[in-house]
């Protein structure tokens, strides 16, 4: 880290919301970089897998050799932020997903793709997220997995009510976070501004 306020937050940037990841970073006090090669991977201390499409990050992070280097930062104790498609990778485990469909994984949790329904594109609310102070936040579902399971050491930061029962949409184990919505489409920094939190708290 060469600059201890700010600390270098990679954008994992082979398909999806890189910019908007990239600008709210900036906005939360991170230095903000895309990532799409080994090298660039190597000089951050920290890396947001954006929403987009799960099945896609997970082909290009294939074939442009990141899946393992991916995997081992993560092992290795690198805090990562993933938003909608990146909760999906951070998951070990996940419902509805492509036939050969890979995750990341890291977060002890079963993820459900497309959980609000296939029809449902969209879908707004107002939510308290546990270690988010200033009222509630905004939360942009697009076409959004929710958490199915969880182990013991997964902390749930925020649920929503849908189909009868209780969904996890913000969970974190240690240095791994995920929200199953785009806080990055608001202009709220806030989520942003936890993970930069968690990030110096790693350091
Ligand atoms: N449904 C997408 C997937 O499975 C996630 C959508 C999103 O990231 N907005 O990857």
């Amino acid at each position: 880290m060469t600059d201890r306020t700010r600390p270098v937050i990679g954008v994992l940037a082979v398909q999806g919301d890189v910019r908007e990841h990239l600008a709210a970073l900036e906005g939360a006090g991170a230095q903000a970089l895309a990532v799409r090669r080994r090298e660039e991977l190597a000089s951050v201390d920290a890396l947001v897998l954006p929403g987009g499409e799960s099945t896609t990050i997970d082909k290009l992070t294939r074939i442009f050799d990141l899946r393992d280097p991916l995997r081992s930062r993560i092992a290795e104790g690198m805090p990562v932020y993933g938003s909608c498609a990146g909760m999906i990778l951070l998951a070990d485990r996940i419902l509805d997903g492509h036939r050969d469909q890979q995750t990341l994984g890291g977060i002890d949790i079963t993820v459900r793709r497309n959980a609000f329904g296939r029809q449902v594109d969209s879908y707004e609310t107002d939510l308290d997220v546990v270690g988010v102070d200033g009222g509630p936040v905004r939360a942009v579902f697009i076409r959004a997995p929710w958490v199915e399971e969880a182990g013991p050491g997964v902390e749930v930061l925020a649920s929503v009510e849908a189909k009868g029962e209780t969904h996890p949409v913000v969970v974190r184990q240690g240095r791994l976070l995920a929200t199953s919505f785009h806080p990055e489409v608001t202009g709220d920094h806030r989520v942003h501004r936890l993970f930069v939190q968690m990030v110096h708290g790693s350091a």
